[in-house]
């Protein structure tokens, strides 16, 4: 889902594809945001900048400006070689991990985007130094 503002407090929901439940398009309709249905085929520009949002529908919506929310993925399959178990997240798939940021493979440990939702430097470098703690520990017990 994208959202646009256009800087005259008018919002508009490209719904891209996904469900909006009639309570929500019910709630974004009491705050003036209108939803367009249809997939994003294109954003278009010109000259660098920003024009519309061409949909599958034939219809091209102006734009000035646009937020959107990709979902994550990772860039190799190195887990999946590895046979580990990921979860799907309302922001994409990441890696099964525990407290201790093992996976669900023993002794494999891991951090950063792949293994948390929620994309952060901080929380990478965290969780970073937790799971070399914890893979070292686990190598001395
Ligand atoms: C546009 C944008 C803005 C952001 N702004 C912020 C912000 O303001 N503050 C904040 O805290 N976070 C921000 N983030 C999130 C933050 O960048 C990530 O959470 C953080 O970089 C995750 O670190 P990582 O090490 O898990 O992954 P990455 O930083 O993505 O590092 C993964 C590395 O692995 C390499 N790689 C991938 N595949 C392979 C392969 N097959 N072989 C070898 N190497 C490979 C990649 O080239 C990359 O260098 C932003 C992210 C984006 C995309």
């Amino acid at each position: 889902m994208s959202l646009f503002h256009d800087w005259t407090d008018r919002l508009t929901l490209f719904a891209d594809g996904h469900e909006i439940s009639a309570d929500e398009r019910a709630d974004l309709a009491r705050r003036n945001v209108p939803v367009v249905d249809g997939r994003i085929s294109e954003i278009a520009h010109v000259e660098g900048r920003l024009s519309s949002v061409n949909l599958d529908t034939g219809r091209a919506v102006a734009v000035d400006v646009l937020f959107a929310r990709p979902r994550n993925r990772p860039s190799a399959n190195l887990h999946e070689a590895l046979g580990l178990e990921v979860v799907d997240t309302p922001v994409g798939i990441a890696l099964k991990v525990d407290d201790r940021r093992e996976t669900s493979v023993k002794g494999i440990y891991a951090a950063g985007d792949l293994a948390n939702p929620m994309a952060s430097v901080t929380l990478a470098s965290s969780h970073g130094a937790m799971a070399a703690i914890f893979a070292q520990q686990s190598m001395l017990v």
